[in-house]
C-alpha cells in the first residue's frame, strides 16, 4: 500500500479540521434556534382572547339582601377568580323565595349552623335575580367564598335537572361573567369541585351534562366576537 505523502497528510488534517468547526458551527445555530422557538413554547397563548369578545350583560334584577353577618357580611372580594355553578335544592321554589330564605336568615345561620348566600338566583322563568353586590363575599362557596362569585339556579323537581330557561340564562350570565372577569374554562366550576357536595345534583349525577354545559358558554363567548 501506498504510503500517504507529507502534503497529502497535512490536506487531510485540514479538511478534518474544517469539518469539526462546521459541525460545531451547525450545532451552535440549531441549538440557538431551538432555545429561541421552545422560549416561545413557553408563552401560553390563552384559552380564550377576552380581547376580541364582548358579552352584553343580561337582564337581573337587584334585590339585595340587607347587610347581615349570615348572609351579606359586606367583606370585600378582592379579586374574581371564579365561578361557582349550584343548585337550590329545593324542588319547584322560584328565585325570590329562595332570596327571602336567605334574607330570613340574618338573624342566625341555618339549621345546621351554616351561613347562607349567593351573588345570583336564576328563577324557573330565567330572571335573574341579585342578592349579593360582585364585590362582596356571599356565603355558597365554602373554601372558594373569597374568590368566586355564586349562582344558585332553582329546578322544577328532585332530579335537580334545570329547566331551558333557566339552563339559558345561566350559560348567559356565566358567559358575561367570564368576559368581565376574563376567567379561564378551569374557572367555571361546581360547588361539587370545592367540597364534593352533590351540587348542583344533575350535573354531578351526569358529568357530560356538564362537559356540554362549559362547551356552550365557550360557544356563547365565540357567538359574542366582535365584529372588525
Ligand atoms: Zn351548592
Amino acid at each position: 500500500m501506498k504510503r500517504m505523502t507529507k502534503k497529502n497528510e497535512y490536506f487531510l488534517a485540514v479538511v478534518l479540521a474544517a469539518l469539526g468547526v462546521t459541525l460545531l458551527f451547525v450545532c451552535l445555530v440549531v441549538g440557538i434556534f431551538r432555545g429561541i422557538f421552545s422560549g416561545k413554547e413557553v408563552v401560553k397563548k390563552p384559552e380564550i382572547d377576552y380581547s376580541v369578545i364582548q358579552v352584553a350583560k343580561p337582564e337581573m334584577q337587584e334585590m339585595y339582601l340587607t347587610k347581615n353577618v349570615n348572609s351579606r357580611p359586606g367583606i370585600l372580594l378582592e379579586k374574581v377568580r371564579g365561578v361557582v355553578v349550584h343548585y337550590t335544592a329545593n324542588p319547584g321554589t322560584d328565585a325570590r323565595a329562595n332570596r327571602n330564605y336567605f334574607e330570613s336568615r340574618k338573624e342566625e345561620p341555618d339549621e345546621k349552623g351554616n351561613k347562607v348566600s349567593s351573588h345570583f338566583i336564576i328563577g324557573l322563568d330565567g330572571r335573574i335575580l341579585c342578592c349579593v353586590p360582585e364585590n362582596e363575599i356571599a356565603y355558597a362557596s365554602n373554601v372558594r367564598n373569597g374568590d368566586t362569585l355564586s349562582i344558585e339556579c332553582c329546578h322544577p323537581d328532585k332530579t335537580g335537572r334545570f329547566n331551558q330557561a333557566t339552563y339559558q340564562s345561566l350559560v348567559r350570565l356565566v358567559a358575561y361573567l367570564c368576559d368581565k372577569y376574563e376567567l379561564e374554562q378551569s374557572g367555571i366550576i361546581r360547588h361539587y369541585d370545592v367540597t364534593g357536595k352533590k351540587c348542583p345534583k344533575h350535573m354531578v349525577d351526569h358529568p357530560e351534562a356538564w362537559a356540554d354545559f362549559k362547551k356552550e358558554v365557550v360557544a356563547y363567548l365565540k357567538k359574542c366576537r366582535i365584529k372588525k
